[in-house]
């Protein structure tokens, strides 16, 4: 019994060679869509027998590999949209085609997401774009990101520094997207971030009054320095020894003035 099975098998697959050409052909899709620098299309062809490729626009490659075409195009300079027929062909009159178009420039960049944010640990995320070009990418300083068939990835280090954000912009031709990137960062909570902290020796007022010399002094924590003296004599008068205010506020302890 096996080997009768065989037998037909091998029959069939002589009846199929002998008789050649396919007398359906069914490819997977009818109509291949390139943007504007081209690339490379499979469709899988569905059929009952040989076929091949009997017609083909001239800027376009289609080559059969086993049941599968692949369409090729190169970067379309002409400047205009750019359409034409595959026509496969099997026995006889028995015919299939698919419509190859070519964008000539890029209308549309659509992220599915306006932002992105990262942990201070940085790491590697991906989002997709919806676009018939291929654009340009300009990332902001602390960032970088690439676009490759319709998936932006953006990269961030580890931040060891205070929160870092910018924008990532998109063009193409007259389009372009912009996505905002976020990384949390290091920041001091004593000072939040700023680097500095109310002066501890005037209170942040620069200058602070002694009861022991009846004199107000410039607060040389903060900057400040000198002496006003009031003598007990006269009301108007004030001796200035050199004063100045300090600007109250001193270099945060925690983080030395950095900030993170
Ligand atoms: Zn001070
Ligand atoms: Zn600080």
């Amino acid at each position: 019994m096996k080997k009768l099975l065989n037998c037909i098998s091998i029959m069939s697959l002589l009846v199929l060679t002998a008789c050649g050409g396919a007398t359906v052909i069914n490819p997977e899709k009818n109509a291949v869509d390139f943007t504007i620098e081209g690339g490379e299309e499979k469709v899988d062809v569905k059929a009952d027998g040989t076929w091949n490729v009997k017609e083909c626009p001239e800027w376009v490659t289609a080559e059969i590999q086993d049941s599968i075409l692949v369409i090729k195009t190169a970067r379309n300079e002409t400047g205009a949209v750019r359409e034409g027929d595959i026509v496969l062909a099997g026995k006889g009159q028995v015919q299939a085609a698919i419509k190859v178009t070519q964008a000539a420039k890029c209308t549309r960049i659509n992220p599915e997401t306006d932002k992105v944010e990262f942990e201070k640990e940085g790491g590697t995320q991906t989002v997709r774009i919806d676009t018939d070009g291929s654009p340009q990418v300009e990332a902001p300083e602390g960032f970088t990101a690439t676009y490759a068939g319709g998936v932006l990835t953006i990269n961030a280090p580890a931040n060891e520094e205070g929160a870092k954000n910018g924008e990532i912009k998109l063009t193409g031709d007259d389009q372009s997207a912009t996505i905002a990137v976020t990384q949390k960062g290091n920041i001091c909570p004593k000072c939040n971030g700023t680097g500095k902290v109310k002066c501890s020796k005037c209170g942040g007022q620069g200058e602070y009054f002694s009861e022991a010399y009846m004199s107000v002094f410039g607060c040389s924590k903060c900057g400040g320095g000198g002496q006003l003296e009031k003598p007990g004599s006269s009301e108007e008068d004030w001796y200035d020894y050199g004063f100045h205010k300090g600007s109250g506020k001193m270099k945060c302890p925690q983080c030395g003035g950095s900030g993170h």
